[in-house]
């Protein structure tokens, strides 16, 4: 199949690629405007596969989305171009109001003037699917878990601008009978991951000896799941799933922000250890808590399991030993972005 991928230059976006090209037989037309998020680096060893190409542009731009298109003629849409980070929520909401709110609208739109036009036997295999996140459903108490059918209770403005984008994707399936598929996703981590993120913020941190800044009294949850298995996950629902569905996805690895911290330590220490007697862990620095931080998340994803037989592969401790790994063979890789976005300064939590 033909697909357009949104957002392929990002960190799960560019994984998404990466597996389409190189594991599956279908053919990939990558649309990302390179946001400071993005890193076509990322795309290297697959950059000058025949089944491969990109355009630099936004989601945005119904003009460039109409010739794209047109030109590429695609049997679906994955979309996975947004903004991403909560604290850039918090500080700055209008680019995530613009693309994940306005940018879903646009391709949606595009998506649709397409299906229209197309003979009865693609139109059927035709799927649309976006690519969204458990914050949708807020914040959980010590016990429950996510599934399809929990109220949305978004609660910053990145989550809220992912609800709004889930609501339109739904209502295109509804109301025009798009062949739409969501998928709600728990944190992801692996390699290529830009930064700022928490895990490899705290990797880069702790190689250049500095402080790492853990919210709180990092009691936080989060649900974690290796990129690649996410992936899998995608390219399942793509290929397998029921349109109009919407399915979670997530690694049944619950863990407190302060245990993902201590074991990318621990891993460190063993990997690349510090001058005598010293530990990572002793970097770890506990700093005021973001506004209306979400307690807990966790994923109920016995749907997908039992109707898609996905599962994840990766173990959540083999996964961060495999990621900080990937950090240490590849300093080139996020030295460019640091480079490129902090013009030397410290990377803050932001
Ligand atoms: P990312 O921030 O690493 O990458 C986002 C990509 O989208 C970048 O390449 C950026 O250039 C591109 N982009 C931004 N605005 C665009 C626009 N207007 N037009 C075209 N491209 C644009 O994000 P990620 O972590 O890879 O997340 C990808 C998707 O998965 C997002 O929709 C996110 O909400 C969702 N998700 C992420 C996680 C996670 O833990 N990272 C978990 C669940 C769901």
């Amino acid at each position: 199949m033909k697909i357009i991928v949104t957002g392929g230059a990002g960190f799960i976006g560019s994984a998404l690629v990466r597996h389409l090209i190189e594991e599956t037989t279908h053919t990939v037309l990558n649309l990302d405007k390179l946001t400071y998020a993005a890193s076509l680096a990322s795309l290297a060893c697959v950059a000058h596969n025949p089944r491969y190409s990109f355009v630099h542009g936004s989601i945005c731009d119904s003009a460039l989305l109409e010739r794209v298109v047109a030109t590429f003629d695609p049997d679906g849409f994955i979309n996975l171009a947004a903004e991403t980070h909560v604290d850039r929520s918090i500080d700055g909401p209008v680019a995530f109001i613009d693309t994940n709110i306005n940018g879903t609208f646009r391709l949606l739109q595009a998506a649709q003037a397409h299906v229209e036009r197309l003979p009865t036997d693609r139109r059927a295999r035709f799927r649309f699917l976006h690519v969204s996140t458990d914050e949708v459903y807020g914040s959980l108490g010590e016990t429950g878990k996510f599934h399809e059918a929990t109220p949305y209770d978004p609660r910053s403005p990145y989550s809220a601008s992912k609800a709004a984008s889930d609501h339109l994707v739904s209502a295109w399936g509804h109301t025009y009978g798009l062949p739409i598929l969501i998928t709600n996703c728990s944190n992801n981590y692996g390699p290529y991951q830009f930064p700022e993120k928490l895990i490899p913020l705290c990797i880069i941190k702790a190689l250049a000896g500095e402080a790492l800044p853990v919210y709180g009294r990092g009691e936080n949850i989060r649900d974690w799941l290796y990129v690649d298995d996410h992936v899998r996950a995608l390219t399942t629902v793509f290929e397998r799933g029921t349109p109009g569905e919407t399915y979670n996805i997530g690694g049944d690895a619950e863990r407190r922000n302060i245990d993902v911290v201590h074991r990318i330590c621990a891993v460190l220490d063993t990997l690349r250890p510090r001058d005598s007697g010293k530990h990572y862990a002793d970097l770890i620095t506990f700093v005021a808590d973001r506004p209306g931080h979400d307690a807990r998340y966790a994923i109920d994803a016995s749907k997908i399991r039992a109707e898609l037989g996905w599962s994840p592969e990766q173990s959540f401790d083999a996964g961060i030993e495999a990621t900080v790994k990937w950090y240490l063979e590849n300093e080139d890789w996020w030295e460019d972005i640091l480079a490129q976005n902090y013009k030397g300064e410290r990377l803050g939590l932001k």
